[in-house]
């Protein structure tokens, strides 16, 4: 009992200054209306029922009545509500940061922490030693403690002029497999351009678009080189291979260049739709790597579209033609299909193809082809050729060369010979020239059965006649030096329709 009553004249004891000080703070506060009516409400209080309740446990303690039970519970009730008055209420700052008043606390080192907090976290994101820019001032008052704001409320008013700063810094960065391409400023124009780039691959069947790398935006702040939107792209659209394209040199041949780039002459082809192999000239430039940029879009299609049902092919004997020729005696017609099917594709190119259903919608009529059963006889064109020589070195190749300073086309590969060797037939076919022929000098051309010709110049005498059947490897004539030669060799051309293509193509 002594202890409460100790406990409660201190309450009173600090309740009476509280009031004073209030009183002195309240009367230079230009919100002086307000709190009065809070002090004088507190006052009142307080007035009425300190006293009381000093009162009743002066007496007790003095032994002058004694307590009751009941008593106690009253006064026990009554100091509760003393200690609720406390808990309630509160003195208070109103925070007001450049003439608006942003939040009441109850200590002004809540704003402290506040702005220490931001500050600290402004200059970890920016880079920089960022620090908060406002006059802050406080106003003394008394509020509700539920009224009073916490230190996240103070935060977000400074957070939010954290990124008014942040905002003016801020940069979108975009980085491709954790590789980082640049940043630019203008966050729309990157996702239209973004946007842009997968919507050129995408047509009216396309279900779904996305890139193939592994794509990030992050923000970046402060950042010194900055690219514009179309830099980014340029980044993004460039080749990722490094250098895909060859230069034809004197001397290369496709098939040389296919080697040195680890490629079959097929592949080379595919990538150079548009070169004659046979006629590669100096300068030509060559595709040796397929072209994939910095970030790649895939593409999923939703397609459905007609496809040819081929023919099936019924085969009939022939005893007038030669084994291995054939030749069709009805051509049927293809049937049509209608095919559904799934196809990705990447940068427009076709990646996989799943055909998800087949419908006939037409039947395909069967083609009937005659084929041979006549043994061949020894002059008959295999389809392949043999080289005419013994030896296999090549003194000059097929297509554009220099000689002596001048640009010459060379219709043939000039092949090394020894004076008066055998050359031979490269396949089987009929004598159509056997003769002097200009600078050719001593020719020979033989008529394969596919039409294919080839040349043999320059000999020194001539083993068969126009019109002769010859066979694969038959000696037709003598290597020489005749006409316009400068030493013993053999000229050997293959024309195809009349036009020289290059031999080193045919020979095996
Ligand atoms: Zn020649």
């Amino acid at each position: 009992m002594e202890q409460l009553q100790a406990r409660l004249q201190e309450l009173a004891a600090k309740l009476n200054e509280t009031f004073t000080s209030l009183w002195e703070r309240i009367d230079q506060s230009p919100r002086k209306k307000k709190l009065m009516l809070y002090y004088k409400v507190g006052r009142e209080w307080s007035r009425i029922h300190i006293r009381r309740w000093t009162h009743l446990f002066h007496g007790a303690a003095a032994g002058n009545r004694a307590v009751g039970p009941i008593t106690f519970i009253l006064v026990s009730a009554a100091l509760g509500s003393a200690l609720t008055l406390t808990t309630l209420y509160s003195t208070s700052y109103a925070v007001v940061v450049d003439g608006e008043q942003v939040g009441v606390v109850a200590d002004q080192s809540i704003v402290d922490h506040a702005i220490a907090t931001v500050e600290n976290q402004g200059s970890q994101l920016l880079g920089y030693d960022y620090q908060v820019e406002a006059q802050v001032d406080y106003e003394f008052g008394l509020t509700l403690k539920s009224d009073l704001n916490d230190e996240q409320t103070i935060r977000n008013y400074f957070y939010e002029q954290l990124n008014e700063v942040s905002d003016e810094l801020r940069a979108y960065e975009v980085v491709v497999d954790g590789r980082a391409i640049g940043a630019v400023k203008d966050e729309n124009s990157l996702s239209n351009m973004l946007d842009d780039l997968k919507d050129q691959y995408t047509t009216e069947n396309t279900v779904k678009t996305e890139f193939v790398e592994n794509l990030q935006v992050r923000n970046v702040y402060a950042v010194e080189d900055l690219m514009t939107t179309d830099e980014m792209r340029q980044a993004l659209e460039a080749n990722s291979t490094g250098e895909t394209t060859y230069t034809v040199e004197k001397g290369d041949t496709f098939n040389a260049i296919a080697y040195a780039n680890d490629m079959s002459v097929s592949d080379l082809k595919a990538l150079n739709p548009g070169i004659d192999i046979n006629r590669l000239m100096i300068g030509d430039v060559l595709n040796v790597k397929e072209q994939i940029p910095t970030l790649s879009v895939q593409t999923l299609d939703h397609e459905v579209y007609t496809q040819a049902i081929e023919c099936p092919v019924e085969t009939v004997e022939d005893s007038s033609m030669y084994k291995g020729d054939s030749k069709i005696i009805t051509q049927g017609e293809e049937g049509e299909a209608q095919i559904e099917a799934d196809v990705v594709y990447v940068n427009g190119y076709e990646q996989e193809r799943t055909i998800i259903s087949s419908t006939t919608l037409r039947e395909p009529t069967t083609t009937v082809k005659a084929v041979g059963t006549k043994e061949k006889p020894k002059t008959a064109s295999t389809g392949t050729y043999s080289w005419p020589t013994s030896s296999r070195r090549i003194n000059s190749y097929f297509g554009g060369r220099y000689l002596y300073g001048y640009y010459d086309y060379h219709s043939g590969l000039d092949i090394h010979a020894t004076y008066g060797e055998k050359i031979k037939a490269a396949d089987g076919g009929t004598v159509t020239f056997a003769g002097w022929k200009g600078s050719y000098g001593y020719l020979v051309i033989i008529t394969h059965d596919n039409g294919v010709q080839t040349y043999y110049a320059h000999n020194s005498s001539l083993l068969v006649s126009a019109g002769d059947k010859v066979y694969q490897g038959q000696a037709i004539a003598k290597a020489g030096s005749t006409g316009n030669s400068t030493g013993v060799h053999c000229h050997f051309e293959v024309r195809v329709r009349g036009t020289a293509v290059n031999p080193l193509n045919y020979l095996r």
